[in-house]
């Protein structure tokens, strides 16, 4: 199963390009992961350790796996995937040995990006620790942590995690020379949901007349996935429509979908 149960990608399919709004953000993973990849002999020279590991938290479809992608993509480096819920429910009793095979499949793949998706469902304070789920699910964290403690001499490896859930994390992971780098991934603003409305129509017919900033200002609360949901959707209705160029009507209709929480994908918004 250790095949099933990791994403593994040589060159990821993302750029920094594609990634509007959270530029901050951009920057500080490319210092943590991209860096030290690029250039290990300045954090020598300058005698400190580049971070152990990189946590991105916050809301969901804010584009923490993108950012993930693209740092592997641009290192150069194979991005090798993982998901804490899936170690939970699907690969029952196999959480700790798949942890121990991911960090091995990175040392032989290094320069490797590892990102554990939903990272909160192998590392959050134990609640009720009765059943023996739980016990299963301690030893998956145990086995991470040990991993993750172990590590210096590991090379190119640099381990990235992300979460909807910071607040439920146990504080085991965020020590020192664990997940040590924490960066807040939040909803864009307007600016950001321009920015993300120019790069998801990048590739479709879009009537030019339509003013994306003052679109954005209207998209409250909209995040990234949303946003591209939206131009999506609006997409669909210019083909039911029997046109090729996506109009400003056809995107009132797609919110009005979207804001309905019903799509052709089944994306629901949060
Ligand atoms: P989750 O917590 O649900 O896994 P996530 O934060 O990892 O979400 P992504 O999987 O990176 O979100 O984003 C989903 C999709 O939404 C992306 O493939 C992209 O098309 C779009 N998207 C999200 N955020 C952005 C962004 N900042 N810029 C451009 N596109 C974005």
């Amino acid at each position: 199963s250790r095949a099933q149960a990791m994403e593994v990608t040589e060159s990821p399919d993302v750029k920094y390009d594609d990634i509007g709004g959270i530029d901050e953000q951009v920057r500080e993973v490319r210092e943590a992961v991209e860096d030290p990849i690029d250039n290990p002999a300045q954090f020598d020279a300058v005698g400190i350790e580049p971070p152990s590991g990189v946590l991105l938290h916050g809301p969901p479809g804010t584009g923490k796996t993108m950012l993930a992608k693209a740092v592997a993509n641009e290192s150069n480096a194979t991005f090798i995937k993982m998901t804490g819920s899936e170690l939970v429910q699907k690969f029952i009793g196999e959480g700790a040995r798949l942890v121990r095979d991911l960090f091995q499949l990175a040392a032989e793949e290094e320069p490797a990006v590892v990102f554990i998706d939903e990272i909160d469902a192998i590392a959050s304070r134990r609640t009720d620790s009765k059943t023996s789920g739980d016990a299963e699910v301690q030893r998956t964290m145990m086995q991470l942590l040990s991993e993750m403690d172990g590590f210096d001499d590991r090379g190119e490896i640099r381990i990235m995690a992300a979460t909807n859930r910071f607040d439920m994390l146990d504080e085991a992971i965020l020590r020192p020379g664990r997940f040590d780098r924490l960066i807040e991934v939040p909803k864009p603003g307007p600016e950001g949901r321009e920015k993300i409305l120019e790069i998801h129509s990048r590739e479709i017919n879009v009537d030019p007349d339509i003013d994306f900033a003052e679109l954005a200002e209207e998209l409250d609360d909209y995040s990234g996935a949303d946003i591209e949901s939206l131009v999506t959707e609006a997409g669909m209705f210019a083909i039911r429509n029997d046109r090729t160029t996506v109009t400003r009507e056809d995107i009132d209709h797609a919110r009005e979908k979207l804001d309905r929480g019903e799509t052709e994908h089944g994306v629901v918004r949060y």
